[in-house]
C-alpha cells in the first residue's frame, strides 16, 4: 500500500489577487496551529506509524513564512511519529521572497529533498499586478540558494492568460526559466474562483481578461518549448525520472493522510476534509478528530472506478486498461464501454497498447465540464 502525508500551513506574507487556496496573512495564531497540527500529526501515526511512507508534501499558503523553530517542530514530528520509505520524496513549497539560508540547512537535516517556488512570470510589471511580493532576481536568488546547498530536485510554477499578457512575454518566461536546468515545471493558465481580488475587479468590470485563443497559443507553446520534458500531467512537465511522487498518488487513486485546516485525505475508502476555521480547527483538536473533519463521504466502488477514469485521463500515459481489470476485478468495457466507444468515435480518445489516451489534450474540457 502506498501513503503520503499532506501537511497544510495557512499562512502567506501577503495575498496574491488570484489566489483562493486557504490562507491567511495574520500570523497571530500560528503558535496555536502548529501545536494542534502535532497532534493531528500525530493521531494519524497511531494507525499508520509502521506504513512506509511515499511522500510528504508542505503545502499552503506558504510553509516557509514559518518562524524556523515551528517549521522545525513539525520536521521532527513527522521523521519521529512516521516510517519514511527510504526514498521518500519530501517536498516544500516556499516563495522566492521567504527562503532563507537558515531555512535551507533545515531542508538538508531533515532530508527535504524537494522544493516547489512559486514565480509565475519572469516580468516583475506582471508580478506586481498578480500581488506577487517578489521579483525575478529573487526567484533567481532562491534557486541559487537551493542549488548551491545541492538541492537540485525543484519545482517552478509558472501562470499564462495574466491580464495583459503577451504571446511573447510568455515565451520569454518559458525560456527564462529552463535556462535554470529546472527540473520540473507547473504551468497553468490563470482561473477566476473564488472570493478573490481579481474575481471583484472583474465583476466590476475593472479586470480583462486574455482571449481564449490567446490562452490556447499559450499552453501549445508551453508544449513546445518544454518538449524536452516528459509532458506527464495536463499542467506538469519533468525531466525523466523527476515526476512529482506526491501528485502521482493523487492521481492514482492511492492513499493519503491530510492534516491542517481545509486539507483533505483519503484513506479507507474515505475521503474527508477539515474544516476551514481556523479558530475552531485549534479549539477542537484538543478535544476530538471528529470534530475538525467537517466533510466525510464514503467513496463507493462505482465512485473508484469513475475517478479511475477521470484522474486517468489527466495524464498523457492515459487510462491503463490492464490496472482497471486488476483493481476492480472488471474489464473496464464491461462497465464503461458505451463512453469508451463514444469518446472514440468522436475522436477524443485513442486506444493505444490498451491504454486509453486522449488525443489532444483541449479535448479533457468535453470530459470535465
Ligand atoms: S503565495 Fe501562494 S498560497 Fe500564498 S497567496 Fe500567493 S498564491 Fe496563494
Amino acid at each position: 500500500m502506498k501513503l503520503g502525508i499532506y501537511v497544510h500551513i495557512p499562512f502567506c506574507k501577503s495575498k496574491c489577487h488570484y489566489c483562493d487556496f486557504l490562507s491567511y496573512s495574520k500570523m497571530d495564531l500560528a503558535k496555536e496551529y502548529v501545536d494542534a497540527l502535532i497532534k493531528e500529526i500525530k493521531m494519524y501515526s497511531k494507525s499508520f506509524k509502521n506504513t512506509n511512507i511515499q511522500s510528504v508534501f508542505f503545502g499552503g499558503g506558504t510553509p516557509t513564512v514559518l518562524p524556523s523553530y515551528l517549521i522545525e517542530k513539525l520536521y521532527s514530528c513527522i521523521e519521529n511519529n512516521f516510517t519514511l520509505s527510504e526514498d521518500c520524496e519530501w517536498t516544500i513549497e516556499a516563495n522566492p521572497d521567504t527562503l532563507t539560508s537558515e531555512q535551507v540547512q533545515l531542508f538538508k537535516k531533515y532530508s527535504i529533498t524537494r522544493v516547489s517556488l512559486g514565480l509565475q512570470a519572469v516580468q516583475d510589471y506582471h508580478l506586481k499586478n498578480i500581488g506577487r511580493i517578489h521579483s525575478f532576481s529573487q526567484w533567481e536568488n532562491a534557486i541559487w540558494l537551493l542549488k548551491s546547498n545541492g538541492i537540485t530536485n525543484i519545482n517552478t510554477d509558472l501562470m499564462f492568460g495574466l491580464p495583459n499578457q503577451t504571446l511573447n512575454e510568455w515565451e520569454e518566461s518559458l525560456n527564462k526559466v529552463i535556462k535554470y536546468d529546472i527540473p520540473h515545471i507547473s504551468a497553468y493558465s490563470l482561473t477566476l474562483e473564488g472570493n478573490t481580488r481579481f474575481v471583484n475587479l472583474y465583476e466590476k468590470g475593472e479586470l480583462k481578461l486574455i482571449d481564449e485563443i490567446l490562452d490556447r497559443q499559450m499552453y501549445t507553446m508551453a508544449k513546445d518549448i518544454l518538449g524536452s520534458y516528459n509532458h506527464y500531467e495536463i499542467s506538469n512537465w519533468a525531466k525523466q525520472g523527476q515526476e512529482c511522487k506526491h501528485n502521482l498518488l493523487y492521481w492514482e487513486q492511492e492513499q493519503y493522510i491530510g492534516a491542517g485546516l481545509g486539507a483533505s485525505g483519503y484513506l479507507n475508502s474515505f475521503r474527508y476534509t477539515n474544516t476551514r476555521n481556523l479558530k475552531d480547527y485549534i479549539k477542537n483538536m484538543d478535544r476530538q478528530i471528529a470534530l475538525i473533519q467537517e466533510e466525510k463521504e464514503h467513496i463507493t466502488l462505482r465512485m473508484q472506478q469513475e475517478e479511475f477514469i477521470f484522474l486517468g485521463l489527466r495524464m498523457l500515459s492515459g487510462i491503463d486498461i490492464n490496472k482497471f481489470k486488476k483493481i476492480f476485478n472488471i474489464e473496464i468495457y464491461d462497465i464503461f464501454g458505451n463512453q469508451i466507444d463514444r469518446w472514440i468515435k468522436q475522436g477524443g480518445i485513442r486506444n493505444n497498447n490498451n491504454k486509453l489516451v486522449l488525443t489532444y489534450l483541449e479535448f479533457v474540457c468535453v470530459f470535465f465540464v
